[in-house]
């Protein structure tokens, strides 16, 4: 089946070929690479495009979404890098989240069209998928995490992460809320790990920067990697999910 995995720059080497394919939709052009793992027809996306270039603010991310639904991809799992507000998800730590807060506020980030149900914003199957290919690896997996989203690409004050921790949020990002949301509203699944690059707990001797964020991602690839080729193995046909009934139920209307 077709898989959409959406990642930064350092995937392209998990496929033995990727395809280079251009998709035109209604929100601009997408750039995304085919290839394939163990029978599953993989379509990478690399959110920050092609060179790392744009920050999440300028995602394009009503296209990335809209261009992955045209060429009728149904499930979609994601890595990103997040910073921990908890101490228990230390630095390297690798997160399932399953719940989030949106604090963004400066970006386009619903289609509009109709109220989608976001009660539980990830797809159960797909978080199971994960669930299982981290317990095959014996890769450590914090589960049940919860994600605040900001709009960056300004790191956050103090006071706003002590706020976030006692909140009871466990690691802080800038695009997977808004990915989530355009999953739904299309009726995709989609379900997300983290990597956490840096402790943004405010209190941390080494400040979160862009540099850190590479080196600790670079550290950790290899393990990134084996995680994601592990659970497109474990990805098939949508079971108990309801992840497009709102969208059916639109588009039936
Ligand atoms: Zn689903």
């Amino acid at each position: 089946m077709k898989v959409g995995l959406i990642g930064g720059t350092g995937f392209y080497d998990l496929f033995d070929t990727l395809e280079e394919q251009t998709v035109k939709t209604e929100f601009g052009d997408v750039v995304l690479f085919r290839g394939g793992y163990e029978g599953q027809e993989v379509f990478f996306l690399p959110r920050h495009g092609t060179k790392h270039g744009v920050l999440a603010p300028h995602v394009s991310y009503k296209a990335n979404m809209k261009a992955l639904q045209q060429i009728k991809v149904e499930r979609v799992i994601a890595v990103s890098a997040v910073g921990s507000l908890n101490p228990a998800i230390p630095v390297g730590g690798v997160s399932l989240l399953d719940q989030f807060v949106d604090m963004t506020r400066r970006r386009d980030k619903t289609y509009g069209e109709f109220s989608a149900d976001m009660t539980e914003p990830f797809c159960p199957d797909l978080q199971d998928s994960f669930l299982e290919a981290a317990n095959d690896l014996d890769l450590p997996m914090h589960k049940d995490v919860k994600l605040v989203g900001v709009d960056g690409p300004i790191y956050e004050t103090r006071s706003e992460l002590q706020l976030f921790a006692q909140w009871g949020m466990d690691v802080v990002g800038m695009t997977n809320t808004t990915e989530a949301v355009l999953a739904r509203e299309l009726g995709l699944c989609f379900s997300v790990v983290t990597l956490s690059t840096d402790l943004a707990t405010g209190t941390a001797e080494t400040p979160p920067d862009l540099a850190t964020h590479k080196k600790v991602a670079e550290q950790n690839k290899e393990k990134m990697k084996r995680l994601i080729l592990q659970t497109l193995t474990k990805i098939d046909e949508r079971k108990a999910c309801r992840c497009d009934n709102s969208y059916k139920s639109f588009v039936e209307a």
